[in-house]
């Protein structure tokens, strides 16, 4: 017997304690060599007053073992309650988020029967980063931010785990035709880094049209890449055309850790009622065991659970009276896979993993450094103003500027109003005013970023907040405004 792996497991809530019960009872009669640790988590931990839903004490067994499979569980109402889910991913560094949406027709009613497309998210920036601010009465703002490790690693890690799975194709969704630096530079590195890949083929397309692409012909897709929010859009709207919510499981990859667990949440309503259907935290289970290296055991339960579908066993949420032979609850559906322990499906194609599959070890990547030169050449000074039109705003703050800087360009909502505004452009009371260096070679420093603040709220100007302008080797890394 091979030696056991520690791993972290929490019940959770709602319809997590059955469903977990149900997949470890599965794993155990499989032979997972695995040694258990036992967390809590979720609404009894928020409930005694810790705002993250996990106990420090747990954060020790998770970082011993640094595999946790994971139950649902119920975010209680009201505030102050932190997402465990953003806690555990950004604590843990977990930046990949897998999620395999696979149909299975026709023993699950899809109208995609060819589905088998894998979602790799980026689970740690973007629009995700939380931060958020109300500048003026008006307009309330969040960043987005897109790094260059950041997209590296996703982007890596999908073409990585492109190769190991014997996928043939990487596709990246972005919308570079609008934000054409965030991501126009995710972009620009999937192109790099797919060229280290000459054998998966690798194509982009703008995140709108691969959408709706992905939810009318998904078998046109293999594995698809992509940043935090598009990635949490797509990979719903991928597992809910495949099937039933109750089959997706999803596995989120560290450096050091990874998180199994399956895609849907507590289902408080039919909690503690033996309906809900086991599967998705039961494939979740399945990749932590590729993950932790005991392919066999992973292949012996995968070939079981896809013979117990064809089989016609279902439980409520996939049940058809129609094609299905049995309506079981999820300890039942436990019993009827471990029966099947060592049988393979007859229709739908076996599963074999093989040994060290998923061995991406994210420590061992040079990402690239970039060393470009910086030079600052300007500052955009965000006001609160709503005092007057757009005319006399320009005309007033181009007086204040100091002498190494002009007044360039006064946009709206990223609209440009002065010079040459046009009286239709809607105005909100947040001003973005752009200051440049008259002499871009030389350059700016910081203190005149500085006198220009001051020169602006001695004219009594509000300024609420401002973004240097740089130019990286002699290129702005800043955008126009629309009709600047
Ligand atoms: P949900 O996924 O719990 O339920 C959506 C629907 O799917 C419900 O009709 C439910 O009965 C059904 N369903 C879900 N899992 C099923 C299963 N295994 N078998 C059969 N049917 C299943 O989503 P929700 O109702 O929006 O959220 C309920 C609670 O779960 C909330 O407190 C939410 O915050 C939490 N949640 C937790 C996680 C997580 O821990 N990862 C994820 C999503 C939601």
């Amino acid at each position: 017997m091979a030696a056991k792996t520690p791993i972290t497991v929490a019940y959770g809530d709602g319809i997590g304690p059955e469903i977990m019960k149900a997949t470890l009872r599965v794993l155990e009669a499989a032979g997972a060599a695995l040694e258990i640790e036992t967390i809590d988590i979720g609404e009894k931990v928020y409930l005694r007053g810790i705002s993250t839903g996990i106990e420090d004490s747990s954060w020790e067994s998770l970082m011993r073992t640094k595999v946790f499979l994971k139950s649902p569980i119920t975010t209680p109402f009201g505030g102050g309650y932190k997402s465990l889910n953003v806690t555990t991913r950004k604590t843990l560094g977990l930046f990949a988020n897998v999620r395999p949406c696979v149909s299975y027709y026709p023993f699950v009613a899809t109208r995609f029967p060819k589905m088998d497309v894998v979602i790799i998210r980026e689970n740690e920036e973007d629009l995700y980063a939380g931060i958020e601010h109300r500048q003026t009465r008006q307009v309330y703002q969040c960043l987005k931010l897109i790094s260059q490790p950041g997209s590296e690693k996703i982007i890596r890690y999908a073409f990585e785990y492109a190769r190991n799975n014997k996928r043939k194709k990487v596709t990246c969704f972005v919308k570079d035709n609008i934000m054409k630096m965030t991501d126009g530079i995710f972009h620009e590195i999937f192109n790099q880094v797919a060229t280290e890949y000459p054998e998966i083929q690798a194509d982009s397309m703008i995140i709108d049209i691969g959408t709706a692409r992905l939810a009318d012909t998904p078998e046109i897709f293999d594995v698809i890449v992509t940043s935090n929010l598009y990635g949490d859009i797509i990979s719903d709207v991928a597992a809910q055309i495949s099937g039933s919510v109750g089959i997706g499981g999803s596995a989120n990859i560290g450096d050091r850790c990874a998180m199994f667990e399956a895609i849907h949440g507590s289902a408080p309503t039919i909690a503690g009622q033996d309906i809900a259907n086991p599967s998705g935290l039961l494939l979740s289970a399945i990749s932590m065991l590729v993950h932790i290296n005991q392919p066999a055991v992973a292949g012996k339960i995968h070939n079981a659970w896809l013979k117990t579908l064809e089989d016609g066993i279902h439980t409520a949420d996939i049940f058809k009276a129609n094609s299905s032979s049995k309506l079981v609850g999820t300890q039942a559906f436990a019993d009827a896979v471990i029966e099947r322990l060592g049988q393979v499906p007859a229709n739908m194609p076996e599963v074999t993993y093989a040994e060290n599959v998923n061995r991406i070890n994210p420590t061992e990547w040079k990402l690239s450094q970039n060393f470009e030169e910086k030079k600052l050449v300007g500052v955009d000074v965000f006001l609160d103003y709503s005092s007057g039109p757009a005319e006399e705003l320009g005309n007033k703050l181009s007086q204040t500027a100091i002498d190494s800087l002009k007044l360039v360009v006064v946009s709206n909502r990223g609209v440009k109003v002065w010079p040459n505004g046009l009286p239709e452009t809607f105005c909100t009371d947040h001003w973005r005013c752009r200051f440049e260096a008259k002499d871009k070679e030389a350059g700016i420093t910081n203190i005149e970023v500085m006198n220009q603040l001051a020169s602006i709220h001695a004219a009594g100007f509000e300024f609420i907040k401002t973004e240097n302008l740089y130019y990286f080797s002699g290129k702005p890394g800043y955008s126009l405004a629309q009709g600047q």
